[in-house]
């Protein structure tokens, strides 16, 4: 196949028109033109409001060779796309089925690779399936009333189904995972667009079907997947995982599972687990993360600063990505941007407030919002044990609890330079998903974190006009940017006990929706990689 890359069309361009422009590249009559696959469309908008898409496509022609031998333009190349590599299967015989612990994207892509080269695999979550899940979580926005195992945080799909669910991630992908995950979605019902966009999003009302899709299919290839299951005790003899105790967080009762592989996918939020992990003498570290405010907008504000206009039928709601270095040292950025966005109550825990945000697939809401962070580290944890970063955690989302008398509280930035409580709204509405009440934000913060959000949005208001606005909306805390902790693991990916594969965002190997899943991946093909599957025969 031929690569072509920089192939820049309006935006408004029809496909004969991106056809078109492929043979005139590859100076070709359409009837050589075979077949073509995008696989980077991005938005060009230097020239705004003049908008254009740049394109990557694979080309199959019938004259590849002598077309390839005429080329001259540096655009165009032998193509180095490759499909997933499955792993080789090991020798090793299973005495137990592998489990799972968590049915977050780490732990649900686990399981399905898993299931699909047959390992019968038993995946156990302590929250509740999707449609209950969505039922709990918008009865707690409307009445306050916490499930502490079914909300944003647990449940079917994990933390990333409240979500604007933007699937982009930095991380390297050798093997092509990356790809193998984004196939995975689009097979369950994800919208195809995702294989190529620049900035692939699903949006939470499509991605809570997609993961009961993919629950079926692990179901269909063997495995097995319990809901409202809280693994509460891990047993080991001589550094050797044995088993796992089981708790039913609806009935109450406990069982017991033997086990000899077990994989850790249980987020960074199972603040419960990290005590009994650390109880038990897992190896695992404070891990630097970052912490700060979710800041709202007018989207049509936004739009009009990305694109040099509004964005009409044909542009989809504008984001922005943000950072500063501040003098202080520290650095801060936007987070987890949601276009036509709602900021979500994201609590876990009983008398703590955590905030978030989430889209749905139309991104269509009026504000645009994000998080703005700082980054934090060990040294500005309480203490120095492995769960001193919870606890950094915790003393922030208990104040904002109190400060929001149990809902979100909200300042305006005005307010938040001036260290005052704000009494009234601007010309900005919160779009906030749960309760909100007006308040003072900045005195969550240790004073340094307060100055360096303060900074990094003064700064942030130089790149993009009217960022800094007074009546810009701030709401606290955004705590759950990614694990506080790190479980230490192996190159065979193991943790100090044998059997115990530590993955995903919770252990401190992924941030985010596909590097979790893309983990999750990695874990399966190290279990595939040492043993055979699981026979029946071989008890
Ligand atoms: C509101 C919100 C919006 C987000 N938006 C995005 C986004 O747009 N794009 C993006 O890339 N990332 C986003 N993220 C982050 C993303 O969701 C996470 O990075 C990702 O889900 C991590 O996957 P994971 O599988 O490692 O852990 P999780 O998704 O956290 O899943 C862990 C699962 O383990 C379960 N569990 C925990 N303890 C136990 C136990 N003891 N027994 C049994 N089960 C247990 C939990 O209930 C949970 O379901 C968002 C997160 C939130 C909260």
């Amino acid at each position: 196949m031929i690569r072509i890359r920089q192939l820049k069309l309006h935006i408004d361009h029809t496909e004969a028109e991106l056809k078109k422009k492929i043979c005139r590249t590859l100076r070709i009559r359409e009837a050589a033109l075979l077949s073509y696959n995008i696989r980077r469309q991005s938005l060009d908008a230097r020239r705004k409001p003049e908008l254009f898409y740049i394109y990557t496509v694979d080309v199959l022609i019938s004259s590849e060779k002598q077309v390839l031998k005429k080329n001259r333009d540096k655009n165009v190349s032998l193509s180095d796309w490759k499909p997933y590599e499955y792993p080789q299967i090991g020798e090793i015989p299973m005495r137990h089925r592998p489990i799972i612990v968590g049915s977050g994207p780490a732990g649900m892509f686990c399981a399905y690779l898993l299931a699909e080269l047959g390992y019968r695999p038993i995946l156990l979550e302590r929250g509740m399936p999707a449609k209950q899940r969505a039922a709990d979580v918008e009865n707690f926005w409307k009445t306050g009333i916490l499930n502490p195992n079914s909300n944003v945080q647990f449940g079917e799909g994990g933390a990333g189904t409240f979500s604007d669910g933007k699937l982009n991630t930095l991380v390297k992908d050798p093997v092509g995972r990356n790809q193998k995950v984004l196939e995975i979605f689009v097979e369950h019902g994800a919208p195809e667009e995702i294989l190529y966009v620049n900035k692939p999003h699903i949006g939470t009302d499509v991605l809570v079907n997609v993961v009961k899709s993919i629950r079926q299919r692990i179901i269909a290839n063997g495995g097995e997947v319990y809901f409202h299951r809280q693994v509460t005790d891990l047993s080991f003899s001589d550094q050797k995982l044995q088993g796992l105790t089981v708790r039913d967080t609806v009935s109450g009762t406990e069982e017991f599972l033997d086990a000899q592989t077990v994989v850790l996918a249980i987020g960074h939020s199972a603040r419960d687990t990290f005590e009994m992990l650390d109880y038990r003498g897992l190896n695992m570290e404070p891990k630097a993360f970052a912490v700060g405010v979710r800041i709202e907008h007018s989207q049509k504000m936004i739009d009009k600063s990305q694109y040099g206009r509004n964005r009409g039928q044909e542009l989809p709601a504008a984001a922005y990505k943000l950072t500063a270095s501040l003098d202080n040292g520290r650095s801060a950025y936007t987070f987890c941007m949601c276009p036509g966005g709602y900021v979500v109550n994201a609590s876990s825990e009983m008398g703590l407030l955590a905030v978030n945000g989430m889209s749905y697939h139309d991104r269509a809401g009026t504000n645009a919002n994000s998080a703005v962070i700082v980054t934090v580290r060990p040294e500005d944890y309480p203490g120095d044990g492995p769960l001193s970063g919870v606890a950094f955690q915790r003393a922030l989302e208990r104040k904002a609890y109190a400060a929001g008398a149990g809902k979100v509280p909200v300042q305006l930035f005005e307010d938040f330079c001036n260290n005052k409580a704000s009494t009234e709204l601007g010309s900005i509405q919160p779009q906030i998903k749960g309760g909100y009440t007006l308040s003072n934000v900045r005195e969550l913060f240790p004073e340094e974190i307060g100055n360096s959000i303060e900074l990094g949005i003064r700064a942030f208001d130089r790149k993009l006009a009217g960022y800094g606005a007074g009546d810009a909306i701030l709401s606290g805390v955004e705590s759950r940017t990614s694990s506080p902790v790190r479980i230490i693991r192996d190159e065979t990916l193991q943790s100090n006990f044998s059997g115990l594969y530590p993955c995903g965002e919770g252990a401190g190997y992924a941030g985010g929706i596909t590097s979790a899943a893309m983990d999750g991946l990695k874990v399966a093909e190290a279990i595939a990689k040492r043993y055979r599957p699981f026979d029946k025969t071989e008890k």
